[in-house]
C-alpha cells in the first residue's frame, strides 16, 4: 500500500495501541486505520471516554495536509471533516470502508483529548452541525467583545450569567427594556 498523503511506496505496519494496528509511512509519518480495525479496537475499548478540555492536548508538531485523498483500500475520494471542540485540523476517512487517514501527530492530538473514541462520530452530521452551531456563537460574542471592548465584555458577560440564573430572570429583563 502506498501512503494516501505523499504517495511514498509502501507503508508499514505499526501498533498504535493495544488492539490497534495501523500503517505508518515513513516518510510523512501519517496513519493509515483500517475501517474494521478501529470498529474492532473501539468495541474492546468500551464505552466512549469523557472528553478531556482544550489545555489537555498534546504539544506537537501538526501537519494537515489539506489535498483531497484517495481510500488505499478501496479507491474511493475520502471525506474530510472538521474535528472542531478546539482542535485545528481536519481528518479524512473513507465512506466506503470507513478507513481514516491521520496525519503526523493527530492520532496522539485525539488521545490526549480523549477524541480518539469518537472518530466515527466526527463524521456524522450532528457533530457537524453542532461544530457550525458554536463557530457561529463564537463568531458573534467575539463581535460584541470588539464592539464594547475586552473590560465591558467581561462584565456583560458576569452580568449575563447571574441574570439567566436568576429566579425572576423575566421580570428583570422586563425592567431592563423597559
Ligand atoms: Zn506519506
Ligand atoms: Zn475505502
Amino acid at each position: 500500500m502506498d501512503c494516501p498523503s505523499c504517495g511514498t511506496h509502501g507503508i508499514s505496519l505499526v501498533e498504535l495501541e493495544e488492539n490497534l494496528c495501523g500503517f505508518k509511512c515513513s516518510s510523512c509519518e501519517g496513519i493509515w486505520v483500517k475501517g474494521f480495525q478501529y470498529w474492532k479496537w473501539l468495541k474492546a475499548h468500551g464505552g466512549i471516554l469523557p472528553e478531556n478540555p482544550a489545555d489537555f492536548a498534546a504539544d506537537v508538531p501538526l501537519l494537515d495536509s489539506r489535498q483531497a485523498k484517495i481510500c488505499i483500500e478501496c479507491g474511493h475520494v475520502m471525506l474530510r471533516n472538521k474535528v472542531g471542540h478546539e482542535i485545528p485540523f481536519y481528518l479524512d476517512r473513507c465512506s466506503v470502508c470507513g478507513g481514516i487517514w491521520f496525519d503526523k501527530s493527530e492520532w496522539e492530538t485525539l488521545k490526549s483529548r480523549n477524541l480518539h473514541d469518537e472518530i466515527h462520530l466526527i463524521f456524522t452530521a450532528a457533530w457537524q452541525k453542532d461544530n457550525h452551531k458554536k463557530e457561529v456563537e463564537l463568531s458573534y460574542e467575539k463581535s460584541v467583545a470588539e464592539a464594547i471592548g475586552e473590560d465591558e465584555y467581561d462584565r456583560l458577560k458576569s452580568f449575563a450569567s447571574w441574570l439567566k440564573k436568576h429566579p425572576q430572570k423575566n421580570l428583570l429583563i422586563g425592567y431592563i427594556l423597559q
